[in-house]
């Protein structure tokens, strides 16, 4: 996968993009990813990339000739995914992730200021995306929250490929609680089962707290998710519970 990540601001990038897993799978070739400060395709004199909004208003708006020019050169292929970040867009969620790891090329347009020319929307992205319902100063963050997520999707980048497929929201249900040594610390015990060496029972336990935790915190996910008979059976346990 190659990733083109158009900024007024690069250098936002270097701390996450050079960092963890990112970094290794950078050096490892299992993605590449350039920053492109489309300031540098702007054709106006002083380099500007805003201007005032027709019909007034508060605010800059983001002229379409930088971020379409700078489109056109990053496109190697014919259909690339250009994703603009945008708090109207569609919430991201993991199953885009999962949608998104599976392209050769994504373009990511990172906005400022009060919006885009609404062209650019209309016109040059294929997804449009909001991280959350809340408004950011730019798209950068936005964009960070994605690539993350779908670079560790991609094959092998995680050294244990089961730990991606185990997490919350991939399961469609939020992932079971974890224990690690000392299995008494300070009074506070690991759950016998989890000691018991006996596999079977602790995946049983894993699938009820899986589903408990759910139930609990997220129950809009059960809406959309396919319960086995075995899964109903134990949501009956834990309503009784
Ligand atoms: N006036 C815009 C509106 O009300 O929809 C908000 C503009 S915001 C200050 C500037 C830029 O930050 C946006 O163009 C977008 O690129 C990014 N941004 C803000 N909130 C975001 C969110 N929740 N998800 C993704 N990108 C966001």
């Amino acid at each position: 996968m190659h990733i083109d990540i158009l900024t007024l601001f690069p250098e936002m990038f270097h701390g996450v993009m050079e960092s963890s897993i990112l970094k290794k799978a950078k050096e490892k070739e299992q993605f590449s990813y350039q920053l492109v400060d489309f300031r540098n395709y702007s054709t106006h004199k002083h380099k500007k990339v805003d201007d005032y909004p027709y019909g007034g208003g508060a605010g800059m708006v983001l002229t379409p000739q930088p971020v379409f020019d700078a489109v056109g050169a990053v496109k190697k292929e014919s259909r690339p995914r250009v994703v603009l970040l945008c708090p109207q867009g569609e919430t991201y969620t993991q199953r885009k992730a999962e949608e998104l790891a599976k392209e050769d090329h994504l373009i990511f347009i990172c906005g400022h200021y009060e919006g885009y020319d609404e062209r650019i929307r209309e016109h040059l992205v294929t997804d449009e995306i909001s991280i959350g319902d809340y408004v950011l100063t730019g798209g950068e963050l936005g964009a960070m929250v994605i690539i993350d997520s779908v670079v560790r999707l991609l094959p092998e980048v995680l050294g244990n490929e089961e730990s991606a497929q185990q997490d919350s929201f991939s399961t469609g249900l939020l992932e079971h609680p974890h224990y690690t040594r000392p299995s008494d610390f300070r009074g506070l015990k690991v759950p016998d089962v989890l000691l018991s060496g006996n596999h079977a029972n602790i995946e049983a336990w894993r699938r009820k707290e899986s589903l408990k935790r759910t139930v609990q915190r997220r129950p809009d996910l059960l809406e959309n998710h396919e319960l086995s008979e075995a899964d109903k059976k134990i949501l009956r346990e834990i309503k009784n519970d």
